[in-house]
Formats: structure tokens, C-alpha cells, sequence
């Protein structure tokens, strides 16, 4: 646990203490650091509401304030049953009732578990820890909300109350976080979405398949030419697959069944029957949930041989996954999403290099973004699970693993290591990177697969003449439009650099004489030309009117044309959010617009 789940952890005790306080008669059951936060399960008679926060806070703000020292005891199990059946457990004293969920969790732990009570003050409670040392530790705290949960997660249990909150360190770091929020608020990909007309989500399409409307495809584009480019320029070849495939080859890459649940359920296509009525399935087709197999079957469509190595096939793959209803969010968790996808085939000598270049492709793409914060979670295996969790190979898992630890050092990148999360078939890496305004975002997986090209039956011929088996670099460094647009709408708030945005030069002329408007329609024209997406407004609106309209619709350039301009062969440059720039000769603000899109400039950030 990190100091910061630490810190959270223990508010979920004080929390508990707070409550006990208030309603002696409250039975706890977890109340573990999440994300952002903490939470407590409890039992309550009274219905917890958020005008009881400001009471229950108090409390808590007494315990911390007494700075109790947070006291671990090992006890025996008998010992443990015993204080739990006298109340005694998650509770300032002795009661009349069981603590009956700690009770439960008690029977949950397997016996050779060893069995800690953590005490602060007279509120005792079983817990594994750890800790912080005391409860002024806590820095600052706050609780935000209060949902319902059924204990352990399962409907046939009783139904909970979970308080929700979060902890800091610092008053400072809180402030900050509740800033953030309030700025994510402001930035929300579904909002700005649809003020921007993005895209949407329609009821007879439905839910979790998002529509790209002009605008929204505007960045798909752009996205795309930026990945066609750059891996062009690293040797990948293009591939184009179909959207769906045969039961057998899911069963061949293992999809099925282990991935059934994420699937959309089978298409079954029936022979029919001498009367025209369907028969019995002779054949079913699923929904791609990835585009790996696919991808396999082109690496075996042709004999290989060692010189075709390193072999890497690029698509942005559509895939469908079958999100339950409840978990679509925006453009964050949908159930069809187009995947910067690729496989690159190789040998284990090859591999460094390559995934050394993987990880380059990630930094290019970072710095066009102007992401800084990042951060590589990379998963290992845990030996203990060989053959259950992980495919049962511990050399080669070594090898890949020591492998992807030296390129991560090598390359001086920013990751951490985590245990026994590693893909049933190789170590993989996730991308998380931090938005504009501090949010972190997972983005990216890279995986390293050295089981499935066996299943596939994938060879090459190498020197010796023998047939081998390439390892296998999954990789999606921009992840999936769905997922990285929503990220580049909040980490720009909507306003797009100008090489993505949809549109992204109006031009205004001052007035509608029919010269300025020609003047205008030709500027339109010859930017057109160059493939900028630019517009007129031609209305005969007020020129504060069109500046303000397309500031409203966060157009990157207006170029303000008015009788004097056109005569002295000058425009004036206005960006969005920066205001007036100046008069600048014809030919030089064409210039800079063009290098600025060819360069793919991040100047203008969030504002
Ligand atoms: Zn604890
Ligand atoms: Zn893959």
C-alpha cells in the first residue's frame, strides 16, 4: 500500500469510529482505499444522507485531532470469534449483537493466515493493515457521497450503505483535487461532445456505439493520418480485416471461452429445411473483441522465413466488446471502438529493438500531445500461479520479462513494476497518463504474447532451415479513438490545437460588400487548396458578432478581413482564446498556418 492508500485506509477507520460514535448500533463490513479515495460499507438503520456529512465529520475531526495511535495486535482465531460474537469488532465497546460481517470475514480467512486487530482509540477493528501511525497523520479529508452496495458484491446478500470519501496528506493536495474535479466538470467529454457536436449516442443504434458527427470524424482523421504516418515511417504494413469471424478461430486463440462474457452473443446461421423453416446451426459467427487472431492468420497466410522478420501489421481495427449497460460511460467505456492496433512478428534476438521502438513511438506521440506525465505500469507473472493464471512456461516468462525490464531501465522511462498482473500469455505494460489538468487516464496496452502464436501454429524458417515460433509485441500506443478522444477533449477542454481542429480557420469579413466576400471566398479557396479546413462567415453581422460566434465554437484562427486589409494585402490574425495577434502580410499568415498543421504544433494549449 502506498503511503496515500495508507493515509485513506485509516480514514475509512475513523470513519467507522466517527459513525459508531453517532450510531453505536452501525455494522461495518470493508472499508478499503480506492481510487481517490475511501469508502465504508455499514449497516444503518438511519439512512445516511449527505446533511449528516457535516456531523459525521466532526466527529472524525475529533478523532484525528486526539491523534490516537493506530495499535496492531495479532490474535488467535478463537480470540477473534470471541470479540466479534460480543460486538466487539468495528465498535467503541462491547453490544448486545454479533459483529456479524466481520464475523463472516473472519471465517473467510483461510487458516494459516495470520489474524490483526488495529485499535485507534477504544474503536477496534479486524483488519490485515497496514497503517498510518497515528490518526493526525491524516492530513485532510472529506467525505463526497454515499451509494448502496450489497455485501461482497452478490444480490442475495443484504444491502449496504457505502459512505464515500477521500483523504490527503496535505489541506493543499485536497484543495487541488477538488479543483480538478471541478475543472474536469467543466471539461466533460460528453458535454463539450455535444457542444461541439462530436459525436452521440442514439437509442435505435445503441447504447455504448458512439455516431462520429463531422466534427468528431475530423479528429478521427487526423488521428489516423498521424498513425498511417508514423508507422509508415517505422516499417509497419497495413492490414484490413472483417469485423467478425468464425466460432473456431475464438476457440484456436482462446477467446472463447475464457472471453466469452465481453463478447456480443454468437450469430447463428441455420441451413434451412426442405419447408423453408430454419434448421438446425450449422455455422456461428462472432463480433471481433480484438484483432489479434486475425492478424495471425494474415502472419500464416504466407510461408515465413527469418529475413521477413521483423513483421509488423498495422490496422486501426474495429472491435465490439460487450460492456455490461451499466458500465458505458461516454466515450470512456463503449462497446464498439476503433484500436491503433498492430502486431509486430519477431525473433527473441529481434525483440529488444523492437520494443525499444515501441516504446519511442509512445514518447513521439506523448510529446505532440504535450503529455509529461506519464507512467508505465508494467505487469510480470507470479511464479506461484504457473498453469492456472499464467501460461505455464517460467523460462520463457523470465526471459520476456528480464527483457522488457531492461528496455524500460534503458530507455530511462518512467514505470513501475507490478506483480501477478501480467495477461494469461506474457508481461504487459499499461499506459496511464496524466490530462491538462491532472487526471489520470489509462490509454494504452502493450502486451508481449508468447503463447498465442504457437496456438495459431505460427512458424518462420530460419537460417538453420527449422521452423520456429515468432514471439508476438501487441501494441496500441494511441488506444482507441473513443478512449483518446474523450482524454484529448478534456486534456485540450475542446480546444484543439490547430492541425486537429475541426474547423480550424473562419474567415470574417468586415461587412458583405461583394468585394470583401469574393476576397474572402478566394482566401477560403486557397486554403482549401493546401487542405486546411477553413470557412467564411458571411453574414452581414456586426464584426464583434462573427468573432464572437466563432469563439463560441472554438474555431483556431479567425482571420478578420476588412476594406484596409484587402487593399494593403494584409490580414488580421485572431486565435481562439488569445485574442487580437495583429495584421500580417497575406502570404506569411498562409505560411505559418501550413507549418503549424505540417508540424503538428501543440502551441496553443487548454485554456
Ligand atoms: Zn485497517
Ligand atoms: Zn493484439
Amino acid at each position: 500500500m502506498s503511503e496515500l492508500e495508507r493515509i485513506r485506509h485509516s480514514a475509512a477507520h475513523v470513519l467507522a469510529t466517527a459513525i459508531s460514535r453517532i450510531w453505536p448500533d452501525a455494522q461495518f463490513a470493508a472499508g478499503p482505499p480506492v481510487d481517490n479515495g475511501f469508502y465504508y460499507d455499514v449497516e444503518l438503520s438511519h439512512r445516511i444522507a449527505p446533511e449528516d456529512f457535516a456531523r459525521i465529520e466532526e466527529e472524525m475531526g475529533k478523532e484525528i485531532k486526539a491523534n490516537h495511535v493506530f495499535e496492531r495486535q495479532v490474535v488467535t482465531r478463537y480470540e477473534a470469534m470471541e470479540m466479534a460474537t460480543k460486538g466487539r469488532l468495528a465498535a467503541l465497546g462491547g453490544r448486545e449483537v454479533t459483529s456479524k460481517f466481520k464475523l463472516d470475514i473472519l471465517t473467510g480467512i483461510p487458516e494459516h493466515e495470520e489474524i490483526s486487530l488495529y485499535t485507534n482509540g477504544d474503536f477496534i477493528d479486524l483488519c490485515a493493515g497496514p497503517h498510518v501511525m497515528r490518526t493526525g497523520n491524516i492530513g485532510a479529508f472529506k467525505l463526497t457521497h454515499v451509494a448502496s452496495a450489497y455485501y461482497k458484491g452478490d444480490e442475495r446478500n443484504p444491502q449496504l450503505q457505502r459512505i464515500y470519501g477521500t483523504a490527503f496528506k496535505k489541506k493543499s493536495e485536497m484543495e487541488a483535487y477538488f479543483t480538478m474535479l471541478e475543472e474536469a466538470k467543466r471539461r466533460d467529454h460528453r458535454k463539450l461532445g455535444r457542444e461541439m457536436e462530436l459525436f452521440t449516442f442514439d437509442e435505435d443504434v445503441g447504447p455504448g456505439l458512439a455516431l462520429w458527427l463531422p466534427n468528431g470524424t475530423v479528429l478521427i482523421e487526423e488521428l489516423e493520418r498521424l498513425a498511417k504516418e508514423t508507422e509508415f515511417a517505422a516499417d509497419y504494413q497495413r492490414v484490413r480485416t472483417p469485423h467478425l469471424a468464425r466460432e473456431n478461430m475464438y476457440l484456436t486463440s482462446g477467446h472463447l471461452p475464457y472471453y466469452e462474457e465481453s463478447m456480443f452473443p454468437p450469430m447463428e446461421l441455420a441451413e434451412k429445411n426442405a419447408d423453408g423453416t430454419p434448421g438446425a446451426v450449422s455455422d456461428k459467427y462472432y463480433l471481433k473483441a480484438m484483432n489479434c487472431p486475425h492478424h495471425h492468420k494474415i502472419f500464416g497466410a504466407v510461408p515465413r522465413s527469418y529475413r521477413d522478420l521483423p513483421l509488423r501489421l498495422a490496422e486501426y481495427g474495429t472491435c465490439y466488446r460487450y460492456e455490461q449497460s451499466g458500465e458505458l460511460l461516454g466515450l470512456m467505456r463503449v462497446r464498439s471502438m476503433q484500436m491503433n492496433d498492430a502486431h509486430i512478428y519477431c525473433t527473441a534476438a529481434q525483440f529488444e529493438a523492437e520494443f525499444m521502438a515501441v516504446n519511442e513511438m509512445y514518447l513521439k506521440y506523448f510529446k505532440i500531445f504535450g503529455l509529461t506525465n506519464y507512467l508505465m505500469r508494467f505487469s510480470t507473472h507470479d511464479p506461484a500461479r504457473l498453469g492456472e493464471k499464467f501460461v505455464n512456461d517460467p523460462e520463457l516468462w523470465k526471459q520476456t520479462e528480464d527483457m522488457v525490464r531492461a528496455v524500460l531501465q534503458k530507455s530511462g522511462i518512467n514505470y513501475v513494476e507490478v506483480p501477478n498482473e501480467a495477461a494469461f500469455y506474457g508481461p504487459k505494460i499499461d499506459v496511464q497518463v496524466w490530462s491538462a489538468i491532472g487526471r489520470e487516464f489509462t490509454i494504452a496496452t502493450n502486451q508481449v504474447d508468447f503463447a498465442v502464436p504457437s496456438r495459431f501454429g505460427l512458424v518462420y524458417k530460419d537460417r538453420d532451415n527449422t521452423e520456429k515460433t515468432p514471439l508476438c509485441i501487441h501494441r496500441a500506443p494511441l488506444g482507441t479513438h473513443e478512449r483518446f478522444i474523450g482524454f484529448l477533449i478534456e486534456h485540450y477542454a475542446g480546444n484543439f490545437p490547430l492541425w486537429l481542429a475541426p474547423e480550424q480557420v473562419r474567415i470574417l469579413p468586415i461587412g458583405d460588400e461583394p468585394e470583401l466576400v469574393d476576397a474572402a471566398n478566394a482566401l477560403r479557396a486557397e486554403l482549401r487548396a493546401h487542405g486546411v479546413r477553413a470557412e467564411v462567415d458571411p453574414s452581414s453581422a456586426k464584426i464583434n458578432g462573427k468573432v464572437l460566434r466563432a469563439e463560441e465554437s472554438k474555431v483556431h484562427t479567425m482571420l478578420v478581413l476588412g476594406k484596409r486589409d484587402l487593399d494593403a494585402g494584409v490580414l488580421s490574425v485572431r486565435k481562439h482564446g488569445k485574442g487580437n495577434l495583429g495584421a500580417k502580410p497575406r502570404a506569411e499568415v498562409i505560411e505559418d498556418l501550413l507549418a503549424s498543421i505540417r508540424e503538428r504544433r501543440g502551441n496553443e494549449q487548454a485554456s
